[in-house]
């Protein structure tokens, strides 16, 4: 981290502190008085678009401000200070979040759910429409094509937590933007923090990309990867394993992998 980026977290953890806006304007008063003859009245375009950040900064006790694209730290950083590190407070921001155009289209926000001390951690992609009119993630005909998996795997749905990328249907079932998983994953980052699970399964390309930030489920699947010290398996979506049958020895394979790292016996 640079000088400019130490000094606009500190501009914005402080002003998540007191509860205000970190604007263009804040930053430009605190160059002035640090460095009065260094900085011209305009910041440099770098410059702006790192205070660009600070206008989505979300104020503390309100949903209000957006976790855009360029604030949301890459995998494996902290979640940002302004997500609640607790359940109750997780689930009430993200329950109202508007942080993304999903908002606009969603009928439920799909929050995760399971047993929060889980060992085990899947991690799929967004809702579909029967997540979206039921609120609860992995329902419909691949939930509960996952709910065979974790039974062959000698667990109980109760037993495991599940979870999206985003957390708001992406309309016609697309896969989510950048910019809509960026403002999202924050959420998903705190839930893995907080249940601190053994072993998560990411489930399909697009959980990998946005957590890992590698693509390739096809080359990935099956081969252990990490995520803040936490065994990560990549494997096949379950949507997919309904359209490629052939394709569910695979990912009973990596299946089989999880069990051993976790002490099942087959
Ligand atoms: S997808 Fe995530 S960031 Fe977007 S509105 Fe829903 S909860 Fe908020």
């Amino acid at each position: 981290m640079d000088f400019y980026d130490e000094m606009l977290d500190a501009i914005s953890r402080d002003a998540a502190r007191r509860g205000v806006r970190a604007d263009e304007a804040v930053f430009q008063k605190f160059l002035d008085r640090i460095v009065p003859d260094k900085v011209s009245a305009a910041p440099p375009a770098e410059l702006r678009a790192q205070t660009s950040r600070l206008d989505s900064v979300p104020v503390a006790g309100t949903t209000a401000g957006a976790i855009d694209a360029a604030e949301t730290p890459p995998a494996g950083a902290a979640t940002p200070p302004s997500i609640p590190g607790d359940w109750a407070g997780l689930r009430s921001m993200t329950l109202s979040c508007r942080n993304c155009p999903l908002a606009g289209s969603r009928q439920n926000v799909v929050f995760g759910e399971g047993n929060e001390r889980a060992r085990l951690m899947f991690i799929g992609e967004g809702p579909g429409a029967d997540e979206d009119a039921s609120g609860r993630p992995f329902v419909g005909a691949a939930g509960q094509l996952l709910d065979k998996m974790i039974a062959a795997m000698h667990l109980a749905r109760e037993d495991v937590y599940i979870a999206n990328i985003v957390k708001c249907r992406p309309p016609g079932n697309r896969m989510p933007g950048e910019d809509e998983a960026a403002a999202c994953i924050g959420y998903l980052k705190k839930q893995i923090e907080l249940i601190q699970p053994e072993v998560i399964v990411l489930l399909g390309g697009t959980a990998l990309h946005f957590l890992l930030q590698i693509d390739g489920i096809t080359k990935y699947r099956g081969r252990w990867q990490s995520y803040n010290n936490i065994a990560v398996m990549p494997t096949f979506h379950p949507a997919f394993l309904l359209r490629k049958a052939e394709a569910k020895r695979e990912a009973w394979h990596d299946l089989k992998l999880v069990m051993a790292k976790l002490g099942i016996a087959l």
